[in-house]
C-alpha cells in the first residue's frame, strides 16, 4: 500500500516511510492511498483474539510491508506486562447502552500508550526495512500526556533520541513531574514559555528548517515525529474501535452487524480520526460524536462548516484537549474531498487569518459521519460527580466531556443509541480536578493527589502513579518559544 500527502505535492512513499518521515515533505500528512474493506468474516474472526492478535490483524492491513509474523511479534512485546490489564483495552458496560472503553492501562495511564508503545517498534524495524542509518531523533510538542508516554515508548531505544517540549503552565502537576521524573539516556524534556499551540508552532517550524536539516545530516541525525501526525501513531488506534466492537458483541449486548455510535474526548483529532477510518473499512459504526470542552473550535467546525480559532484560548481541567488547531483534520478534509490543492487553500487560510470556511458540500460531507459537541468545565465536574454516585464509576476530566457530551445529545434528540464512550485518561492522571468535581477541597498538590483519591474512593491507584513522588527529578529547563531549535541542536551536539 502507498501512502500519499493531503497537499499532493510530494511523491507517494511506503507505509514504513511515511512513519519513518512523520509529515510530508510538501509539509502534508501522509494518508492510505485507499482504505482496506473488511467483512464481517474479519470482525467475526476478530471477536475471537486477543487484543494484541487483533491489533496485529488491523495493522496488516495497512502495513503490508511488515509479514504477518513481523506484526505479531511486535504486537505481542508492546501489549503485554507493561499494561496492567490482561485485556489491554477493557470495555466497561455502565448501562443496556453505554459501555466505556478504558484506554489508560498502559504505563503513563493514558490512551497514547496504545499507540506509543508500539510505535516506536514500528519505527525502528521500518528504518531496517529501509536501510537508514542516521539516528531518528523524535521531537515531540504536548499538552501534557503525549510527551509522557513518548518518552517511555522511546526510552532506551537503540538509534532513536527524544526530545520532549511541554507548556510551561499547560500540564498538570502530575503530568509535569511526570516528564521531569523521566529515565532513559537517549531523552530530554524541556518547557516552552508559552501554550501549546506555540510549542507545536516551534515544533513545526523546526520541522521546516532545510539549512538546520542540513546541519543534523552532518551530524547523523535526522528529525522526525511521534506527534499523532505520524501514521504510525494512527494506525494502531484504529485496532481498538474494532476490539470495542468485539467486545460488545462478546458480552452479547450487541449483535454482530448492529452499529453503534463512538463518543470521543477529542485535542488534536487523531483518536476519533482513526474511529473514521475503522467506519470506512467497515466496522458497523453509526456516527462518531467529537466532543471538546471549552476549546471548542471543532464543534463549532462540525456544525458550521467555518474552522476559525480567533477566540480566546481555556485552560481547563481537560487539558490534553486545550488545542485550537488539530492537525489531524487536516486529514479528514482531504480523504473527504481527494484534492490537495482545497486542502493547502484552506492550510495556507489557517496559518495566514487563523480560520477557514470549507463550504456546503464539505460540511454536509463531514456532519454525514460527525457530531459535534462541547461542555463546559463545570458541566465535565457534574459528570464525574454524578457518574461517582448513581454508577460507583469514576472517570477522568476528559472522559467526563465525552460523556456529558454523549448525555446532553441524547437527552436533545430523546433517543438513546448504543455508544462507546472512549476513556482516555486514569482518573488519578488528573486527581485535583476529580477530587474536586467529588466535592472534596484539598490543599494538596501533585503526587499527594493519588493517595488522596484513592483514600476516599477506595480505588487502588495505577502503580506508575502511586510511586511518583519518590521519584528523582532530572529535567528543571525552560526555554523561549524562539529558542527551542537552539534547544535541539545543543541536544543533538
Ligand atoms: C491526547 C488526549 C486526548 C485527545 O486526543 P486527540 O487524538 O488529540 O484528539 C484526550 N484525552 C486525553 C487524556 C489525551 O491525552
Amino acid at each position: 500500500m502507498r501512502y500519499v500527502s493531503t497537499r499532493q505535492q510530494s511523491p507517494s512513499v511506503t507505509g514504513s516511510q511515511a512513519i519513518i518521515y512523520g509529515i510530508a515533505p510538501d509539509g502534508g500528512l501522509y494518508v492510505p492511498e485507499s482504505i482496506p474493506a473488511v467483512d464481517v468474516a474479519f470482525i467475526r474472526a476478530l471477536c475471537g483474539m486477543d487484543y494484541r492478535h487483533r491489533a496485529a490483524a488491523v495493522l496488516g492491513l495497512y502495513l503490508d510491508e511488515f509479514s504477518e509474523e513481523e506484526l505479531d511479534g511486535i504486537t505481542a512485546a508492546s501489549y503485554a506486562a507493561n499494561f496492567d490489564s490482561p485485556a489491554v483495552a477493557p470495555l466497561h458496560i455502565l448501562d443496556d447502552d453505554t459501555a466505556v472503553l478504558e484506554l489508560w492501562h498502559g504505563p503513563t495511564c493514558a490512551f497514547k500508550d496504545m499507540a506509543l508503545q508500539i510505535m516506536p517498534r514500528l519505527l525502528t524495524a521500518s528504518l531496517r526495512k529501509n536501510g537508514e542509518e542516521r539516528t531518528v531523533s523524535i521531537l515531540v510538542a504536548t499538552s501534557g500526556d503525549t510527551g509522557k508516554a513518548a518518552l517511555e515508548g522511546f526510552r532506551d531505544v537503540p538509534g532513536t533520541r527524544i526530545m520532549v517540549f511541554y507548556p510551561r503552565d499547560g500540564v498538570s502537576q502530575v503530568q509535569k513531574l511526570q516528564m521531569a521524573t523521566q529515565e532513559g539516556a537517549n531523552v530530554n524534556v524541556t518547557a516552552v514559555d508559552g501554550n501549546f499551540d506555540d510549542a507545536q508552532t516551534g515544533v513545526k517550524r523546526i520541522f521546516a528548517d532545510r539549512d538546520f536539516e542540513k546541519v543534523l545530516d552532518g551530524r547523523g541525525y535526522f528529525l522526525s515525529s511521534a506527534n499523532s501526525i505520524n501514521w504510525g501513531r494512527l494506525a494502531p488506534q484504529i485496532a481498538y474501535y474494532f476490539s470495542a466492537y468485539c467486545d460488545w458483541v462478546n458480552a452479547g449486548l450487541v449483535q454482530m452487524g448492529e452499529s453503534v455510535d463512538f463518543c470521543v474526548p477529542t485535542g488534536n483529532f487523531g483518536d476519533i480520526l482513526a474511529g473514521w477510518y475503522a467506519k470506512r473499512m467497515g466496522l458497523p459504526v453509526g456516527r462518531l460524536i467529537c466532543a471538546s470542552n471549552e476549546n471548542n473550535v471543532l464543534a463549532d467546525f462540525i456544525a458550521e462548516g467555518v474552522y476559525d480559532k480567533n477566540r480566546p484560548f481555556h485552560l481547563t481541567s481537560s487539558p490534553s484537549m486545550d488545542i485550537l488547531v488539530s492537525s489531524n483534520l487536516e486529514r479528514l478534509l482531504f480523504c473527504l474531498t481527494g484534492d490537495g490543492a482545497r486542502v493547502r487553500g484552506y492550510m495556507r487560510a489557517l496559518t495566514s487569518s487563523g480560520r477557514y470556511d470549507v463550504g456546503e458540500d464539505l460540511r454536509r460531507a463531514v456532519q454525514a459521519e460527525f457530531t459535534g459537541g462541547w461542555c463546559s468545565d463545570r458541566a465535565c465536574r457534574e459528570e464525574i460527580g454524578r457518574l461517582w454516585q448513581e454508577q460507583g464509576y469514576l472517570m477522568d476530566t476528559h472522559t467526563a466531556v465525552a460523556s456529558r457530551v454523549l448525555d446532553d445529545l441524547r437527552a436533545r434528540e430523546g433517543v438513546r443509541r448504543p455508544c462507546v464512550v472512549l476513556s482516555t485518561a486514569s482518573p488519578f492522571k488528573f486527581g485535583g480536578a476529580v477530587l474536586s468535581a467529588l466535592g472534596v477541597v484539598t490543599d494538596e498538590t501533585g503526587p499527594a493527589l493519588v493517595d488522596e483519591l484513592a483514600a476516599l474512593t477506595g480505588i487502588g491507584a495505577p502503580a506508575p502513579l502511586a510511586g511518583l513522588g519518590k521519584k528523582q527529578v532530572r529535567f528543571t529547563e525552560w526555554v523561549a518559544v524562539a529558542d527551542m531549535e537552539k534547544a535541539v541542536s545543543a541536544f543533538l551536539s
